[in-house]
């Protein structure tokens, strides 16, 4: 059946069509690919075409899709059985490679999201201080929990308001909003709520709206007053974790926080997300301490053996590889006129602009060119994300065949952006 046909079918039973809005295509147009197979950086579409994937599930598969090491790990684990809803082995040695790569997390918990690992954190952070009121920053995007569904409401930075339907009045006015790259701002709040704050989350490396990195003494900043506060810094690595670096962003900028949470490349492609950190904050997690957490399928042994499998092949060595292919390919993308392509590891964000380190800073100008451009894309049998202010995630499955068949592409639509 063809992309069209499902499609259809899709709409008759998802809202948009889709399990998770951005897959719908809304931002760009045109019918969303139905991926039928995968492998390496490749994916055919049920319309038997094949494309250049470098959107890549949105950051789990650094190792490519369908990698023969992580399958074999999952067959081996599924044969011992699917779930047990028990400890079982695989949970031990995943902890401890995690252990070995990011120094900082004493203690840590496996959850099935990076929705639920951020959630559950801020939980803990906030039975840990006896502080109710959180701190995110507009233009990081940390799952779909209700506190984290929040803008800054007007005049006041201290009470947020929802940004999705469904989100109580009463639970965003608890989590005050601060812009990225707003030090002043940041000052003022910490001075009026600093001491009512429980945490403060941020994605240490913002990748959810564009790639918007940050100064690295904005960050060093909060580092302070979080600790001057008594406030829980919370870096949200889901995006940034396992890839940027062995020990992620906080390796990377040297900066420790007191909690991380991770998702995405943890689990090589199923679900597992993970909140760890100082263990004095950890203890107060059930059953140790007074705060709930818990789930029927966490520490998944299959999901566990897929995460150890792709951790594995995750040594200084492989990053630097990464960073250097991936730089390449920023290269690459910088020949289409007009196109900008900041980079932080193999993270890119293909944007007609320059020197944004805020979403609001986002011309409406440089969307709409990105929405040419990824369909122009498309017709070179290249996948971008589908939205312009998403960014391209490489890993060890883009290689000189792919890099070849890329600036085969861009060179073809440069003309159309000139
Ligand atoms: C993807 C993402 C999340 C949410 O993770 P899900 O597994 O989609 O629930 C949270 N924080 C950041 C930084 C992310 O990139």
């Amino acid at each position: 059946m063809s992309n069209e046909t499902l499609f259809a079918e899709a709409l008759t039973h998802f809202p948009g069509g889709v399990s998770s809005p951005v897959r719908a295509f809304r931002a760009v147009g045109g019918t969303p690919k139905f991926f039928k197979k995968a492998s390496g950086a490749w994916f055919e579409d049920e319309d038997g075409q094949r494309f250049l994937d470098l959107c890549m599930s949105w950051g789990p598969l650094i190792l490519g899709h369908a990698h023969p090491d992580i399958l074999a790990a999952v067959n081996e684990a599924m044969h011992e059985g699917l779930t047990f809803g028990a400890p079982s082995r695989r949970e031990l040695a995943l902890a401890r490679r995690i252990k070995e790569m990011v120094p900082f997390i004493e203690k840590m918990r496996f959850v099935s999201s990076g929705t639920e690992a951020v959630m559950s954190a801020l939980r803990a952070a906030r039975g840990f201080t006896g502080r109710d009121r959180i701190l995110k920053f507009d233009g990081c995007y940390h799952g779909h929990s209700d506190g984290l569904l929040v803008k800054a409401g007007s005049g006041l930075v201290t009470f947020g308001a929802p940004t999705s339907a469904g989100v109580p009045r009463a639970i965003a006015e608890l989590t005050s909003v601060v812009s990225l790259d707003d030090l002043e701002t940041l000052e003022r709040t910490f001075a009026e709520v600093g001491n009512e704050l429980a945490a403060a989350i941020i994605e240490p490396i913002p990748a959810n709206n564009g790639l918007l990195l940050q100064r690295p003494e904005f960050l060093r900043r909060l580092r302070e007053l979080c600790t001057k506060h008594g406030v829980v810094l919370i870096f949200d690595e889901v995006i940034s974790g396992f890839r940027v670096a062995p020990g992620g962003a906080a390796e990377r900028l040297g900066i420790t926080p007191d909690l991380g949470t991770y998702g995405k490349i943890i689990g090589g492609g199923m679900p597992v997300g993970l909140y760890g950190g100082r263990k004095d904050i950890m203890g107060v997690v059930a059953p140790d301490g007074p705060v709930y957490q818990a789930g029927t399928l966490s520490g998944n042994p299959v999901a566990m053996a897929a995460g150890l499998a792709t951790m594995e092949k995750l040594t200084p060595a492989f990053y630097a590889d990464l960073e250097a292919q991936a730089a390449k390919w920023a290269t690459a993308f910088e020949t289409i006129p007009g196109l900008h392509c900041p980079r932080y590891g193999s993270l890119l964000w293909p944007l007609f602009q320059d020197g944004v380190r805020r979403s609001d800073a986002v011309k409406g100008g440089a969307i709409s060119s990105f929405n040419r451009l990824h369909k122009a894309l498309l017709g070179q049998g290249v996948y971008l994300p589908p939205s312009g202010y998403e960014v391209a995630f490489l890993g060890a499955a883009h290689g000189e065949p792919e890099l070849a068949h890329f600036k085969q592409a861009v060179a073809a639509v440069a003309k159309d952006f000139a």
